[in-house]
């Protein structure tokens, strides 16, 4: 039986979106790579992001810091110390499972917060939770996996050359406040934003790319005075839920989730999660033809209070002050941070998600639509002519339309083919060159959501496009 989650993994294949990592040699588990609509699609997400929260601001900077860092950077941040999960083995089926996470899905996340790995054990123990593969309850003791990836830079292996991929990007922005406050015109409150990829070597990576050892994050490092943090704790919360839905997500897909007192992290006294409803559960035979899709809430984004912590610990660590003098007052302190961290791929995704319909027409035949918010939709507008003897004007109006749009041409097949096509890609408007075209200087161009056609002349369709992209 197909759940939602099938179709879609099955959509992103077959359309060109998503393909599963190096699949000629048999694949690397959980490793996806976004095809050519793919890239497009995360490509106007990430862009999306950067509008909004850079480019729209007027109290945000941007950053591109390296994946690669001096390794002090992650013992000043705790990783080192402490960025691990507690690591149980069947020992009947030798499946690797996260003792958490087995506690989470039975009980809640309260129930896991704050325990310690012996009362973890103890927990899956007590209540015989059983091992998700061979449903036995034999596990060894809990212990302590660091999720950091190590390798080594140079030619020599050995002390001195180990370095981390980093496993979060904040920790970049972090390292360059000063270079930041003492190059650009900043004044806190501000903020620093930075798009890239992170590292972490998961213990239960999948459902598909929600979870994997190598992805993209969208983060943001906002700078405040210490006494502000509820006031922007609360707007950092506001803006990134509406970034969501301006661009589409329904609200009743998502919602805030907030950290409860022993599951916050050492460093943070507040942290909401935005999570969205994920079409994950398994598929339950209801009776033969059913097939019930169970939904499961999953993190999208974390907003955290973080304090001065960060700032504090780089300072000790390196021996720089990291400091704020506010120009106005010539108070010097070390300022507090909001951090809003998204992650690009899980977004991607909640997105595919959201946008997934399948339509059954008047004619009764069925189309699978992707509807996304035209801003993020890879193609914008595709264009046919209505017979190849039209190949001419329509390749002309193509290459006009090209400069402006990701645009894509498109001569085979019958039209409803073509559409049915641009459908599954999610294109807002394909546009049709006929026979009339050449008389009455105008084209078809037909909506992909509401399927409606509408006339539109030559003269005027880049500006009738650009408004409808919007
Ligand atoms: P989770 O509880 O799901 O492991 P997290 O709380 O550890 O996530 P953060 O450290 O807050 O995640 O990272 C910020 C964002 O980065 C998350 O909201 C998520 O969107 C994304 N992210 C984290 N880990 C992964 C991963 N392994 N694969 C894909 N995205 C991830």
């Amino acid at each position: 039986m197909e759940t939602v989650m099938d179709k879609i993994v099955a959509l992103c294949k077959r359309r060109g979106f998503i393909f599963p990592g190096s699949e000629i040699y048999g694949g690397l588990a959980n490793t996806w790579d976004y095809g050519p609509y793919g890239v497009l699609l995360k490509n106007n997400i990430k862009l999306a992001w950067w509008k909004a929260f850079v480019q729209e601001r007027d109290d945000m900077v941007g950053l591109d810091a390296a994946i690669l860092m001096n390794p002090k950077t992650w013992e000043a941040s705790g990783h080192v110390a402490s960025f691990s999960d507690p690591l149980m083995d069947c020992k009947k089926c030798k499946e690797r499972v996260r003792g958490d996470k087995l506690i989470e899905e039975k009980f809640g996340v309260e129930a896991v917060a704050g325990k310690s790995l012996k009362e973890i054990g103890e927990i899956i123990e007590k209540n015989k939770i059983p091992c998700p593969k061979c449903k036995a309850c034999d596990f060894t003791e809990a212990r302590s996996f660091n999720l950091m990836f190590k390798t080594h830079q140079g030619v020599v292996e050995g002390e001195g050359s180990d370095v981390y991929l980093r496993p979060e990007t904040a920790q970049g922005i972090f390292v360059n406040f000063k270079n930041v406050v003492d190059t650009c015109r900043v004044r806190v409150p501000f903020g620093i934003a930075q798009i890239g990829k992170a590292f972490r070597n998961e213990i239960t990576p999948g459902n598909f790319t929600f979870r994997t050892r190598e992805f993209e994050q969208m983060e943001i490092e906002f700078f405040i005075k210490p006494g502000t943090e509820k006031e922007w704790f609360e707007k950092w919360c506001i803006e990134s839920m509406n970034w969501f839905v301006n661009l589409g997500i329904s609200k009743d897909k998502l919602r805030f989730r907030e950290h409860q007192k022993d599951e916050l992290s050492h460093y943070s006294t507040m942290t909401k999660d935005i999570e969205f409803k994920f079409p994950f559960g398994k598929a339950q035979k209801k009776d033969k033809f059913d097939v019930e899709n169970l939904e499961t809430w999953g993190e999208l984004e974390g907003i955290a209070y973080r304090g001065c912590f960060d700032l504090s610990q780089h300072a000790k660590f390196s021996g720089q002050k990291l400091e704020y003098r506010d120009p106005q007052t010539n108070e010097v302190y070390v300022p507090h941070v909001i951090e809003p961290s998204f992650g690009a791929d899980r977004t991607v995704l909640a997105f595919l998600i959201n946008a997934y319909n399948e339509e059954i027409l008047e004619n009764n035949e069925s189309r699978i639509v992707m509807k996304f918010h035209p801003r993020i939709a890879p193609i914008k507008v595709a264009i046919f002519p209505l017979s190849n003897k039209l190949s001419e004007p329509a390749r002309k109006i193509y290459n006009d339309l090209k400069k402006y749009f990701m645009c894509e041409y498109d001569e085979s097949g019958s039209i409803g083919k073509r559409y049915r096509r641009h459908d599954e890609i999610g294109t807002p408007y394909c546009v049709t060159i006929d026979f009339e075209t050449e008389a009455d200087q105008s084209v078809t161009v037909r909506d992909r959501d509401s399927m409606q056609q509408d006339r539109v002349p030559l003269a005027q369709l880049p500006d009738w496009l650009l408004q409808n992209l919007q």
